[in-house]
């Protein structure tokens, strides 16, 4: 019998792989914030995930932080602002040399999580698959995509990444992470919070393309100092590329705004400013983006941080 996966997070990712992971009769559990949640899991019976308009309902069993059974494998499915706590609602289960897999946006979470853990093998994850809830217990696969995975202190990859061939989870075992992530948090610091202050789709940004050039200047210069010279390569054509390729969405901080939901602003726009004050670096437009994004938050009732 293969090691139980449990997923910390029965929200859009989360749901997303443990369907996955147990129709290919990989043995999975859901760890659910309390009791309450627990019992309308299981009233709904199972998580239901939409694939091109059709559903399918997988029994996958439920349990609360406090259930005994010790984790030798964990999903971190949860927004980036509540990972920490939730995985150290789990201290006390999680073996020493427990394998975490983390799949928040952005940086910063991830250290947080791994410096409470420091015997534990933190693996990160990068994904550029898509889905949301459509209700309860609910998830809609909207876009297919491809999630890299890697360890900063340990090349070798996992035996487990055959659970992921399995459940047909497109992946891949990536030695350059960091550069992966920088580049995913560049590219979202360059885009979404123009496109939370100008209340507009991706394509909209066309129409500043002066202050999109100028955060990609200001957003190459920090990857290079923070050692991270490849996340920097072309960043610009690729934040322009982005934009034209997706012109008709709305980016996910835009959605996240507009549906009254706290945004993940303090692991993208917040880590990039806070490192180029650790530099030292003088980066004007940044800064200047992030102050009108958090004003804009708190004047519609969000946390801005
Ligand atoms: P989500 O739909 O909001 O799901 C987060 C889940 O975490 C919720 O179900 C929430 O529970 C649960 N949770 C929070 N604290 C918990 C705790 N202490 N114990 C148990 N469960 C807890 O978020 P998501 O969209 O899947 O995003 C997860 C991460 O993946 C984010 O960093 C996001 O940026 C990243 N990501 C998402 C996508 C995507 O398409 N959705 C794509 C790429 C990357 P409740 O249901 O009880 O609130």
């Amino acid at each position: 019998m293969s090691t139980t996966w449990h997923i910390l997070g029965a929200g859009s990712l989360g749901t997303l792989w443990a369907t996955r992971l147990a129709r290919a009769g990989v043995p999975v559990r859901l760890i659910l914030r309390d009791e309450a949640r627990l019992a309308s899991y299981q009233a709904a019976k199972g998580l239901t995930l939409v694939e091109q308009g059709v559903e399918h309902t997988y029994p996958v069993i439920g349990e609360t932080p406090d259930c005994p059974e010790p984790i030798h494998r964990l999903l971190v499915a949860c927004k980036a602002y509540d990972a920490q706590s939730a995985v150290a609602q789990l201290h006390a289960r999680l073996v020493p040399d427990a394998d975490l897999i983390l799949l928040q946006n952005g940086l910063g979470s991830q250290d947080a999580v791994a410096a409470q853990l420091p015997q534990a093998r933190c693996i990160f994850a990068s994904s550029t698959e898509g889905a949301f809830r459509d209700g309860d217990w609910r998830v809609v696969f909207a876009g297919h995509g491809y999630t890299w995975l890697g360890d900063v202190g340990h090349p070798t990859p996992p035996l487990w990444l055959d659970d992921l061939h399995a459940a047909g989870i497109p992946h891949a075992w990536s030695t350059e992470i960091l550069t992966r992530l920088w580049r995913k948090l560049a590219l979202n610091c360059a885009i979404n919070p123009l496109t939370v202050l100008y209340q507009c789709r991706n394509g909209g940004l066309q129409d500043h393309q002066c202050e999109v050039a100028t955060l990609c200047a200001e957003l190459t210069e920090l990857l290079e100092w923070c050692g991270q010279p490849a996340a920097a390569e072309q960043l610009h054509s690729e934040v322009e590329r982005v934009i034209q390729a997706t012109a008709a969405n709305y980016s996910s901080m835009y959605q996240d705004v507009n549906n009254g939901r706290r945004t993940e602003i303090s692991y993208l726009l917040g880590y990039a400013c806070e490192a180029a004050a650790r530099h030292q670096l003088t980066l004007p437009h940044l800064l200047q983006v992030q102050a009108r994004l958090v004003e804009h938050l708190r004047a519609h009732g969000l946390a801005s941080d």
